[in-house]
């Protein structure tokens, strides 16, 4: 039995389904990526696991159990703590009220104060902000307040949705390793990226997703050597690619510029 599994998961947000039949699986512990363009799915098969959107059809188990209608709130309880794309912390709130937020399913108090000392040990730049108005954080910044703030539930599971998004290349060095360090402390990582040489570089297998499906997995090692999942990776980084030289052979320029 794996960590979490999800079999034939069918879902989306019209009549079209943006996720069909989508079979994966999370072994404790690791670290697991979801690559792809954009729009293949990624973040409808996040949101399916964090319940944020229901399946039409398929199972989700965690630990064995069906979760796969649980409200949002009942799979945060089991330990699933979900970081959308695009932060949204509380801009308007201080960086203690964000933190505390993130520990409403915390009960009691003594573990909440753990919990927030155990994250300001990992985020030492929030020790003497905690009082500073979120909003005023640079995008990186605000990306760790964000994964801190998912991080005061103690969860056992964290999802993170591109995480890197409009964060200076600097401070997405440092994500990468801090979401490598929570896999050393035994959390259990699923990471949705369009950053696919990153996001492989640290994990322990992954799935390539292409418009609902999974295209190809493996090991993290296996796809980033793969000539593939270079090609995949095409459409993302064409723009780049077309800025280089127009017309040339596209997989040597993408292997020279990107991986
Ligand atoms: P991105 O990196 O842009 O988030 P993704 O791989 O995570 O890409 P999804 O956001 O899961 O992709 O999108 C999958 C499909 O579902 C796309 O066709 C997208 O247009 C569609 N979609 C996503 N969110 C909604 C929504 N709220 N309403 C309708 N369609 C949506």
């Amino acid at each position: 039995m794996s960590f979490i599994e999800l079999k034939n998961i069918i879902a989306g947000y019209t009549e079209i389904p943006a996720l069909r039949n989508i079979t994966i699986r999370l072994e404790e512990g690791e670290i697991v990526t979801l690559v792809g363009a954009n729009g293949a799915g990624k973040s409808t098969l996040v949101k399916t696991i964090s319940g944020l959107l229901i399946p039409a059809a398929g199972v989700i188990l965690f630990n064995g159990e069906d979760i796969s209608r649980l409200s949002p709130a009942d799979r945060i309880h089991r330990g699933i703590v979900h970081i959308p794309e695009g932060r949204q912390i509380f801009a308007g709130m201080t960086v203690s009220e964000n933190l505390a937020l993130g520990a409403y399913s915390v009960v009691e108090e003594a573990r909440r104060e753990r919990q927030l000392r155990y994250v300001l040990e990992l985020f030492p730049f929030l020790r003497d902000r905690l009082d500073d108005i979120a909003g005023n954080f640079s995008g990186g910044q605000q990306q760790l307040l964000a994964i801190a703030r998912g991080l005061m539930s103690d969860p056992r599971v964290l999802l993170l949705d591109e995480p890197s998004l409009g964060v200076a290349p600097l401070l997405v060095a440092e994500i990468f390793k801090l979401i490598s360090k929570l896999r050393s402390e035994g959390l259990t990582i699923l990471l949705a990226e369009q950053n696919a040489r990153q996001a492989l570089a640290i994990a322990d297998r992954g799935y390539v997703f292409e418009n609902g499906i999974v295209s190809l997995q493996g090991s993290a090692k296996d796809l980033l050597n793969s000539h593939e999942v270079a090609e995949k990776y095409l459409g993302i980084d064409s723009h780049i690619v077309g800025e280089i030289a127009d017309g040339a052979d596209k997989a040597r320029l993408l292997r020279q510029y990107i991986w």
